[in-house]
């Protein structure tokens, strides 16, 4: 790549730089086993503000965030139940976002005005790289303008963001789809958007999940 260019190499430097502009109140795009995020600090309303504005992505749209370990995500909530440590035990790192009640570190605009917030640890050591260099939570949707398709390498991200500060690049992502979403402010639990995790392993862990009727007749 050009000295101009956004996407940078995955090393010490670079990780640092990007923690850098995270922490400046930036974006930066990192991969994460799904699909590349858009990250920001979560933890601060003006940076989730610039995740908006870059992607065109509507305000009523909320964000995931992603945390490096059960203990920042328990930082990131105002409950924890037991559903959510088995579900982390089983599942994390890995594709499944669990929605909780949102802690008030959190600003309402990551989650678009809702009393929750959507958490998962990703299986990327890039992303659990990132996310214990910056120390932050970061929000992070798909790494492309809204509507249009989720990128899977850096090339893509800096193709449909050409803006964009920084692309960490972690290569392809291993499975291009995006995470499972499961609401576990509810019993029994919820699932909200079918993903990356697949159902039959969430459904032995929660046999009741509420189904919506288009995945049951799916
Ligand atoms: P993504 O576009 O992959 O970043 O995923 C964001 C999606 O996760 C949203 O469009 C919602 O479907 C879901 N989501 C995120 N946060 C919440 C939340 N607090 N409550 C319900 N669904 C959420
Ligand atoms: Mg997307």
């Amino acid at each position: 790549m050009t000295a101009s260019s956004p996407i940078f190499a995955v090393d010490a430097a670079s990780l640092d730089r990007a923690a850098t502009i995270l922490l400046a109140g930036e974006v930066c795009a990192f991969p994460t086993e799904t699909v590349y995020g858009l990250g920001a600090d979560a933890t601060c309303e003006a940076a989730v503000l610039r995740i908006y504005a870059l992607k065109g992505r509507p305000r009523h749209n909320p964000l995931i965030v992603h945390v490096p370990d059960v203990a920042s995500a328990q930082q990131i909530s105002t409950s924890w139940p037991a559903i959510a440590d088995r579900l982390a035990q089983r599942f994390w790192p890995g594709p499944l976002s669990m929605v909780l009640p949102r802690a008030a570190c959190i600003p309402a605009l990551v989650s678009a005005g809702l009393p929750t917030v959507a958490i998962r640890v990703p299986a990327h050591p890039v992303a659990l790289e990132l996310l214990r260099v910056s120390g932050r939570p970061l929000a992070a949707p798909s790494a492309n303008r809204s509507e249009s398709v989720s990128p899977t390498t850096a090339e893509h991200v800096l193709r449909s963001l050409p803006n964009v500060p920084m692309i960490l690049d972690g290569g392809p992502c291993r499975l291009g789809i995006e995470s499972t979403v499961i609401d576990l402010t509810q019993t029994p639990p919820r699932l909200l958007r079918p993903g990356a995790l697949p159902l039959r392993a969430l459904l032995e862990e929660i046999p009741d999940l509420q189904l919506p009727g288009w995945v049951k007749e799916a």
